[in-house]
């Protein structure tokens, strides 16, 4: 499949047409879907009429910045009329009112949306597994995991279906499935995309971000989508960055800080490539320093709570009345209980279990206060590292995409998928997977390029290097 920046060359050029690119992308995900489950509802009718409307605007002579490039939509993030389920029984029947700003700022931009992308229940997981609607299988392997939660989407993107793709990031919901799938990810800024429409998880960790197969694909969607929102209160009151003016700017003069506690424990074949894109960096003129951040060793301890209490809150919402799956009961406590009994998968009940003990008095400052304490000392200590580096530098996964089944039984092994990705998400800063050499079966390793907020250019640029350096650009 042609990348995103070329579909929108031609189209704009009117070699090719918005509905000529989108016939190419369903008959792929007509052909693949089935056995991937990247998509769990293709908008082929929607898709179809955004399509002529994009040749409309560019027969009266626009020019559009994504002409014609079709797009997958993770499936927590709102379209109306679109089912929108975050893979959950709970809000299986649920169409939307309104439309994410993220989805909205792709249309004006010329994007397709074609459909809407698997996901763990909620956001909830690192593999697909919860998804109440099946798993999305690994399109490189498909006896392995794609990665989670965004597996859909960045499977879309793997399979050729549509060559970029919507995620979130809450603890590495985008970065984790772009290394398990060779991929760029991006996890911007907190507050840098708007979350207007994209349902709530951990509201303080949730971001929006861009899956592509090259760094400048990923620059040219999170340019599209950045920028403040006044429907979001957490949106950053500035317009949105420059990004793809800037991908070639490379890392000459950059400090670029290899971090020992984001590569630690990480299988060998992983750690070897951080090492090779480090020396590819300094070889491109960056200046290579080590250091070590012991308080992000308490990063996943203060996630598992931080996350799970907003998730106890967010999700309280889903009680029969207002939205989704009713189950009936001869009260209205009745009525509630059935219907989240119904509704919510073990792996959500587990962390609203864990978040409503961890909020509730007696335990509140011991758990919750404690996490939060926790998370001071990391944006600190991050902040601390910046004033030494202009990036960081380690992997985004300790292993390459693993087997379905392999770590379904013991959560905390799941959880522990997100172990170099969580720390940036309680910071609140930006990070970038990049593919960068492969290990176990040929599978692809992701190495993890960190920066302090408003840092995509520079983290753009270096994976650029890094891209160029591993032969994929
Ligand atoms: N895997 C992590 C979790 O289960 C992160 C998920 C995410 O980023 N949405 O919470």
């Amino acid at each position: 499949m042609k990348h995103a920046i070329d579909i929108a060359a031609a189209v704009n050029a009117k070699e090719s047409s918005a509905s000529a690119e989108l016939a190419t992308s369903l008959a792929v995900i007509a052909e693949k879907n089935e056995a991937i489950n990247a998509f769990l509802f293709v908008d082929t009718d929607g898709a179809k009429s955004f399509a002529a409307t994009v040749d409309e605007r560019i027969a009266k002579g626009e020019q559009l910045p994504l002409a014609g490039v079709p797009v997958a939509i993770k499936d927590n993030l709102c379209q109306t009329g679109v089912p929108t389920t975050c893979s959950s029984k709970i809000l299986a029947d649920w169409r939307p009112p309104y439309t994410a700003t993220v989805v909205e700022r792709l249309i004006a931009a010329g994007a397709i949306p074609v459909g809407k992308t698997n996901l763990d229940e909620f956001a909830m997981g690192s593999s697909t597994e919860t998804s109440a609607f099946g798993p999305t299988k690994n399109p490189l392997d498909l006896s392995r995991v794609p990665g989670g939660s965004s597996g859909g989407s960045a499977a879309a993107v793997a399979a050729e279906m549509t060559p970029i793709s919507l995620g979130s990031d809450t603890g590495g919901s985008i970065r984790q499935p772009a290394a398990l799938c060779g991929l760029v990810g991006i996890k911007p800024t907190y507050g840098l995309v708007s979350r207007y429409g994209l349902i709530a998880f951990a509201s303080s960790l949730d971001q929006v971000g861009p899956f592509a197969k090259t760094v400048t694909d990923a620059a040219l969607v999170l340019e599209v989508i950045a920028g403040h929102d006044p429907m979001d209160s957490t949106s950053l009151p500035e317009p949105a960055p420059s990004l793809v003016a800037h991908v070639n700017d490379g890392v000459v003069g950059k400090r670029i800080a290899l971090v020992k506690e984001l590569y630690e424990g990480a299988d060998e074949e992983v750690v070897a490539s951080v090492k090779n894109a480090v020396a590819a960096l300094e070889a491109a003129g960056a200046t290579i320093i080590e250091l070590s951040i012991p308080e992000l060793r308490l990063g996943l301890s203060a996630y598992y709570l931080i996350a799970p209490a907003e998730a106890s809150s967010n999700l309280a919402r889903y009680d029969g009345v207002r939205f989704g799956l009713r189950e009936e009961g001869d009260d209205v406590t009745e009525m509630y209980e059935a219907t989240r009994t119904a509704g919510f998968g073990a792996e959500v009940k587990r962390r609203i279990m864990l978040g409503t003990y961890a909020l509730s008095a007696g335990y509140f400052d011991a758990y919750y206060g404690q996490a939060l304490k926790v998370r001071t000392q990391m944006i600190k200590a991050f902040a601390k590292a910046y004033e030494q580096a202009d990036m960081l530098i380690g992997a985004t996964t300790p292993t390459v995409a693993f087997e379905f089944g392999s770590k379904t039984s013991n959560p905390m092994a799941m959880y522990l998928s997100d172990v170099f990705t969580i720390p940036t998400n309680l910071a609140g800063d930006a990070a970038v997977s990049v593919p960068f050499g492969t290990g176990e079966n040929n599978l692809p390793i992701g190495v993890q390029i960190l920066g302090p907020g408003r840092s995509e250019a520079t983290l753009l640029a270096a994976a650029r290097v890094l891209e160029i350096a591993d032969g994929r650009a």
